[in-house]
């Protein structure tokens, strides 16, 4: 067994590192990752863009990608030591991830030479993105959704209602999964459709989390116009587009959940220490289970990595954003028991970090909800990777 990295890797290491050290903007080292932002603030603010941009153009936002992307087609090895050096310090590389993540990649799988060229504006962050698959009445059931696109020579027509569409009202385009054939099968007839959220007949109202951020909208179609040429894929082949190609992204997702997880346990610690609950027994005892979550969750990212590195599937990453995201839920929740009442209050002269907590708390709870419950998780790791029957 070889437990050190390629000289290669290392000086890739040490590059990555060189610039984060002299780039990294400030407001990036103290933003409250994965927890919605402070409620105040731009869903996007400037200097994120500015930094998405400056990543870009540096070959650091999407490494394995080609430079022209965004990358320098770096190794999933090197992938897997940027997504450390990144989660590592908490720097968050965009702050509206279906560009890069979902959408850059759809495209360059799926997408006609045309559709490819939104590719670089879409990692770079100067296009932001939304994805519409969620429907009042199609969250988990996905292939139930309903908002309907009526085929004509030359362009469809849209009736319908997304909910929860995270950046709708700051996106200048999205993904939008529509019915195209409503007598098919519900797995069969449905088509994946680029849509301009400026184009008449789109009403997008903002909804708030319970933390207090405006970060998803629900979006009202009537009568939207959109060109034939804007059809991703062939029409009706859109539930095989929603398993996505994110091959790279989903080995490396991983990576953001664990490390955000010890983090916060690294928080809690510093929390437990300022309330004089370092020394409860019970507080200890949970503090230091966590942290034993937290070493097999990474343990077990890494055989994960080690299959998917190989060219094999890796099972293991199914189980890993499930097992993280209530993971995360549980520092927090002993996070807000420790500190009691205070809790509730959110007070920079207490030092209580600016309602990171009460923020973080709400936020754990959306986190196993978004991307597919735990519950679907569970019914998928029951299914897909023990063999057990459909309940
Ligand atoms: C922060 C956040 C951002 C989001 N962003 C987007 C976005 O950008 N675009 C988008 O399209 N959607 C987005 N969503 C929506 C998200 O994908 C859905 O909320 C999720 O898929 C669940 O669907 P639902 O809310 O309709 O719940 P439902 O599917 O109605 O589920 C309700 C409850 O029933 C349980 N349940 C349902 N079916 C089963 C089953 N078969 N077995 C066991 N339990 C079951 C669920 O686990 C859940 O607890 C976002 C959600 C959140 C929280």
């Amino acid at each position: 067994m070889k437990l050190a990295w390629e000289p290669e890797d290392e000086a890739f290491r040490a590059e990555l590192v060189a610039f984060l050290d002299e780039h990294t903007p400030a407001e990036a080292g103290t933003r409250d990752f994965g927890s919605g932002g402070p409620v105040d603030e731009d869903i996007i603010p400037a200097w994120s863009r500015k930094w998405q941009a400056q990543l870009f153009d540096a070959g650091w936002m999407v490494p394995a990608f080609p430079p022209e992307l965004g990358g320098r087609n770096c190794t999933p090895v090197q992938t897997l030591i940027y997504l450390e050096e990144v989660a590592r310090r908490g720097v968050p590389r965009s702050l509206h991830f279906p560009g890069y993540a979902i959408v850059g990649p759809s495209l360059l799988e799926y997408g006609t030479e045309e559709q490819k060229q939104l590719v670089p504006a879409a990692v770079r962050g100067d296009t932001v993105w939304c994805i519409g698959m969620s429907e009042p009445n199609a969250g988990s059931d996905l292939a139930g959704l309903r908002t309907r696109a009526t085929v004509h020579e030359d362009a469809f027509v849209v009736n319908g209602q997304k909910v929860w569409t995270s950046y709708a009202q700051v996106a200048q385009k999205c993904c939008l999964y529509v019915r195209t054939d409503p007598d098919a099968p519900k797995h069969k007839g449905i088509s994946l459709l680029i849509v301009d959220m400026d184009t008449p007949g789109i009403d997008i109202r903002p909804l708030r989390h319970i933390s207090g951020a405006a970060e998803f909208a629900e979006v009202f179609f009537d009568d939207v116009i959109v060109p034939r040429e804007n059809l991703v894929g062939d029409l009706n082949d859109g539930w095989r587009l929603t398993q996505g190609s994110l091959a790279h992204e989903r080995a490396g997702l991983w990576v953001e959940g664990v490390s955000r997880l010890e983090q916060s346990i690294l928080s809690l610690i510093d929390l437990a220490t300022r309330f004089g609950a370092d020394r409860d027994p019970v507080v200890r005892r949970e503090i230091a289970a966590a942290y034993e979550n937290a070493a097999s969750l990474r343990a077990l990212g890494y055989k994960g990595f080690s299959s998917f590195a190989q060219g094999s599937s890796a099972p293991e990453h199914s189980y890993m954003k499930m097992a993280s995201s209530e993971a995360a839920k549980a520092v927090f929740e002993l996070g807000m028991k420790i500190q009691g009442a205070y809790g509730a209050v959110v007070d920079a002269e207490r030092g209580d970090e600016d309602g990171r907590w009460i923020r973080g708390f709400f936020m754990s709870f959306a986190n196993t909800i978004a991307g597919g419950t735990s519950e679907i998780q569970r019914n998928i790791i029951a299914q897909r990777i023990l063999g057990l029957p459909r309940s």
